[in-house]
């Protein structure tokens, strides 16, 4: 019987945890779609990198925030591959400030690459999935939507809207054998948080259990397994990366 080719979709995936995501699939035999928004020659070079695993790869710019861009990468992506078996929304960006001092523009800017680029890929990619009948959906969330944070209600406010908007889509698109969850990391070591303080990083790791930063590769991994039909009954949950800091 011939072997159907699997296509993963990784937005944000020139670099940190998405191109590790990326990297991730395929490893594991999966063809990959390859988004970025700004980083260019980094997303090329994770496509060299992922053909080297003997898969097919592709890099799209598209701005997720952008439902027409999201619209137009969706298509080349079908054009290209005939199907899209896993979504992963992994682009996210932070503008963080004390609320008295955000504007409603940096606030919006936030919701509007987190939650609503998330929606507009969930959107697009679940109508190829719906006639498909299957597919595996996970979206970035984050500790800070669980529990907040002073200094990021911008991003809190989007991390929460990604867990209801997870949630809603694994309701909807469950009788078509769609499974849709989130991951929720904890302190990930990339640039993100690389513009962190020393001293806010000492006071995170004081609410670390396990006493270590994880890498992009912990959440890449735990993506993986949950597109994987060893989780084919798991749906609409939060899956915490975040060596026990919520529990
Ligand atoms: P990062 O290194 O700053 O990477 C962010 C990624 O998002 C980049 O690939 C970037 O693409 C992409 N992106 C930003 N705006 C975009 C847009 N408008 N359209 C498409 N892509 C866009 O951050 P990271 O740490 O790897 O974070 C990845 C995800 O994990 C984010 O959703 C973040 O909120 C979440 N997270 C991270 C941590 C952590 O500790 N690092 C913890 C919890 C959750 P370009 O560079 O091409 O623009």
């Amino acid at each position: 019987m011939e072997q159907v080719e699997k296509t993963a979709l990784v937005t944000g995936a020139g670099k940190g945890i998405g191109k590790a995501i990326a990297l991730a699939f395929a490893q594991a035999g999966y063809n990959v779609i390859i988004n970025y928004n700004g980083s260019k020659e980094a997303a090329q070079s994770v496509l060299k990198e992922a053909e080297s695993y003997g898969v097919k790869a592709i890099t799209i710019q598209a701005d997720v925030s952008n439902d027409e861009q999201v619209k137009a990468m969706i298509d080349q992506a079908m054009e290209q591959f005939g199907r899209i078996d896993v979504l992963v929304n992994n682009s996210g960006i932070n503008k963080d400030g004390l609320m008295m001092r955000m504007s409603l523009e940096d606030f919006h800017k936030v919701i509007a690459v987190n939650l609503e680029g998330t929606f507009n890929c969930i959107k697009h990619v679940s109508r190829i999935m719906m006639k498909q009948r299957s597919g595996s959906i996970i979206n970035m969330s984050s500790v800070v939507g669980l529990i907040g944070n002073a200094g990021q209600a911008n991003y809190a406010s989007s991390k929460a809207g990604v867990i209801g908007l997870t949630k809603s889509a694994a309701r909807e698109l469950a009788l078509r054998q769609i499974r849709v969850n989130a991951i929720a990391p904890g302190f990930i070591d990339t640039d993100m948080t690389a513009k962190l303080a020393e001293k806010d990083k000492t006071k995170m790791m004081e609410q670390i259990p396990l006493k270590t930063f994880g890498k992009p590769e912990d959440v890449a991994n735990v993506c993986v397994a949950l597109a994987s039909d060893a989780f084919s009954y798991v749906t609409g949950q939060v899956i915490h990366v975040d060596g026990g800091m919520v529990m």
